[in-house]
């Protein structure tokens, strides 16, 4: 019997793309139909604001998959097209070329987008944002001019842009309204290390200053900071954090907060509809809470996990959220999730650059983060799963097994 059921993916990135090869994998022979506002096949963001970036990797070292994959999967790619309405009543999608397209299930990967900073100048030419792989092109371009580049904010986007600009030489220059860079997500004390990290490479580090007003004839020329000072420049990159698309979701009558709700198994308040990626705001069994998690790990096990989902394998997802950062010649990852903490234990000399850092809440290990430190990701993950009572003194010595801190919890003698 032929199957003539069709699924469709609306956002052809990361999520999207691993659902679709998901689809197949667990044995979906019904038509399946990713539709990409982008006209580039879907590729990972993360070397945009590194190596991509620099000009040490080309295209071909971004993409999810090879050019025939889609083909020889018999998923239809449609690039290049926007899905501008949903109708979850007739079950149908409208896309931008006109065309309608039924579902059977539907999956929502449309991701996020740069939030823009609405002042004075905030038009002006020169002033650049990073989501896509154009967007790197055109900063890429602007690094091979040289010159000097001032950097607005200094999360995870601005930090690695600031490093890669100083990679190539570049006078930078970041300003950060926090008192130290990825504050939010790492707390002052170890916000400071990465302070530090790029003062050292000799980045301008201006923190708990905002920014006023760009200006320029016609081009951006310079920064006017909230504390009066004026920075010149040639351009200006701006990385204040993203927003969730959610605009197809709200506008069908999902419910939306903070990106489209979902639960633990990704479907949303419409059976039958599901939502992965930048874009989820997900029921997580192990916090007990909703959370939307901005980051490369997340939209690569999440996108599989709706695919099985849509094909009624009810599987919750529950992986602890991870990501990873490279920012000169200091790599890291970091595990799990901390709103707030007791302290932070370290595990060899932050100062050496080589060490890891534990988030401690209510003497259980709540987020990890391993800084030029290697293979030690999987038992802090199990330390943070598996809820280990922590003693300060073990965790911070190197001679004492991380995994051996796991198996004495297990063996009950934390
Ligand atoms: C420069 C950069 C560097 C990064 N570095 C890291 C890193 O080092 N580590 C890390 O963990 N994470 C990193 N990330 C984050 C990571 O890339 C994202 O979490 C990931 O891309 C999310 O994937 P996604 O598929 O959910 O959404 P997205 O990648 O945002 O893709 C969504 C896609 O949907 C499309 N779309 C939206 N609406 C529609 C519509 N209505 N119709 C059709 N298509 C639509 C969009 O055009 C887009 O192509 C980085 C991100 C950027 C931008």
């Amino acid at each position: 019997m032929i199957n003539d059921r069709t699924h469709i993916i609306v956002g052809a990135s990361l999520a999207g793309a691993k659902a679709a090869e998901t689809l197949r994998q667990e044995g979906f022979d019904g038509r399946i139909v990713l539709v990409g506002t982008e006209d580039v096949r879907p590729y990972e963001r993360p070397p945009l604001s590194k190596d991509y970036l620099r000009g040490e990797v080309g295209r071909e070292k971004v993409y999810v998959h090879d050019e025939a994959f889609y083909a020889e999967h018999d998923i239809e790619l449609r690039l290049g097209t926007t899905a501008v309405e949903l109708n979850t009543s007739s079950n149908d999608v409208t896309l931008d070329d006109g065309d309608r397209l039924r579902y059977d299930r539907l999956l929502l990967a449309t991701g996020s987008e740069p939030r823009r900073l609405a002042i004075p100048g905030g038009e002006l030419d020169g002033v650049l944002y990073l989501r896509s792989v154009q967007d790197s092109d055109t900063l890429r371009e602007r690094l091979d001019g040289g010159g000097a580049v001032v950097v607005i904010g200094a999360g995870w986007i601005g930090a690695e842009v600031a490093a890669s600009a100083r990679q190539r030489r570049l006078d930078v220059t970041v300003i950060e309204p926090a008192s130290v860079p990825l504050e939010r997500v790492m707390g002052a004390e170890v916000g400071a290390i990465y302070r530090d990290i790029h003062t050292d490479h000799g980045v301008e580090m201006l923190m708990g200053t905002g920014v006023e007003a760009f200006e320029g004839e016609k081009a951006v020329e310079r920064v006017r900071t909230s504390d009066g000072r004026v920075i010149e420049c040639d351009f200006v990159v701006v990385g204040i954090g993203v927003q969730p698309r959610i605009r197809l979701a709200a506008g069908a009558g999902l419910e939306v907060d903070n990106g489209i709700l979902v639960d633990e198994h990704l479907e949303t308040s419409v059976p039958g509809v599901f939502a992965a990626g930048d874009v989820a705001n997900a029921d997580h069994p192990f916090y007990g809470e909703r959370i939307r998690v901005e980051h490369w790990a997340n939209a690569l096990h999440q996108g599989p996990a709706a695919a099985r989902n849509m094909l009624g394998q009810t599987v919750p997802f529950d992986r602890l959220p991870y990501f990873f950062s490279d920012q000169y010649e200091v790599g890291m990852e970091y595990s799990g999730f901390a709103r707030d903490w007791d302290r932070v234990v370290f595990r060899g000399d932050p100062a050496s650059r080589e060490f890891v850092a534990f988030w401690i809440s209510d003497e259980r290990v709540v987020a990890g983060m391993n800084v030029n430190v290697w293979d030690v990701n999987d038992p802090i993950r199990r330390l943070i799963s598996e809820r280990v009572a922590v003693d300060d003194r073990r965790l911070a010595d190197p001679d004492v097994p991380i995994d051996q801190l796991v198996a004495a919890q297990r063996g009950g003698v934390a």
